[in-house]
């Protein structure tokens, strides 16, 4: 049998990375989460001191930056250049610039192969914006994750605040921001956020984390992939 691919999209907040992690652990699978790489060329080109609403400043730098993926503990780490960004990437300053470069054609193409490259050879879940859609197509299940603005904004809130990274952002703010980035990561040109056709659709607003695991278990079962 060949390997089985699982596609989770949606918006930020919803709780994707948390269960693909918790399901890529129950069932030895990899988790790939793509966001980080967005986020680990948002801080090259911050680096760089550019403008991140030029694209072409942005795409003229994106040649002299190589990114890699490893696992430690079975932890995704991120390597720009070399070096392990992986604590630097979950800052509002880096989210926002990941948001708002990852619409142009260039950086996408850069992290296509990338990312299907990395699921071609393993059981892996894929979490990100355009799995389904575009980046893995023939993906064996598709879920498409979703949950009310608010829910989705507390939950960003509390996760900030636990880590210590609040730095003076509000629940108000942050569910402006959210809704600023999900409206570009929805409307933009180059594969827009979206639910793929033959995706199931999974409201985790009044869910548990055990029991959205369970629900996506359950899809897995029914199609008798597990
Ligand atoms: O998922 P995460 O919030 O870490 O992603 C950061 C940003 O990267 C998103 O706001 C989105 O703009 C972008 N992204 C994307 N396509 C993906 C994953 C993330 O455009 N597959």
């Amino acid at each position: 049998m060949g390997y089985i691919n699982i596609a989770l999209d949606g918006p930020s907040g919803v709780g994707k990375s948390t269960i693909a992690k918790a399901l890529a652990g129950r069932l030895g699978f990899t988790y790939i989460d793509t966001g980080a790489m967005y986020r680990t060329l948002a801080v090259y080109f911050l680096r760089c001191g550019i403008n991140t609403d030029d694209e072409e400043a942005v795409c003229s730098v994106l040649s002299s930056c190589s990114i890699d993926t490893g696992y430690e503990d079975g932890q995704q780490q991120m390597y720009l250049n070399g070096e392990n960004v992986t604590s630097l990437l979950r800052t509002e300053e880096v989210s926002r610039a990941a948001s708002v470069t990852s619409q142009y054609k260039k950086v996408r193409e850069k992290l296509l192969d990338i990312q299907r490259s990395m699921a071609a050879y393993r059981n892996a879940i894929m979490d990100g914006r355009d799995i389904g859609t575009v980046i893995l197509p023939d993906a064996q299940l598709k879920v498409y994750v979703t949950a009310r603005p608010e829910v989705r904004a507390k939950r960003r809130y509390d996760q900030l605040l636990m880590q210590g990274k609040l730095c003076g952002a509000t629940l108000s703010s942050i569910e402006e921001d959210m809704r600023e980035r999900d409206y570009r990561d929805s409307h933009r040109e180059n594969a827009p956020l979206m639910k793929a056709e033959d995706a199931v659709l999974l409201d985790t607003s009044d869910l548990t984390e055990e029991e959205a695991l369970e629900a996506i278990i359950n899809m897995l079962k029914e199609r008798k992939l597990i």
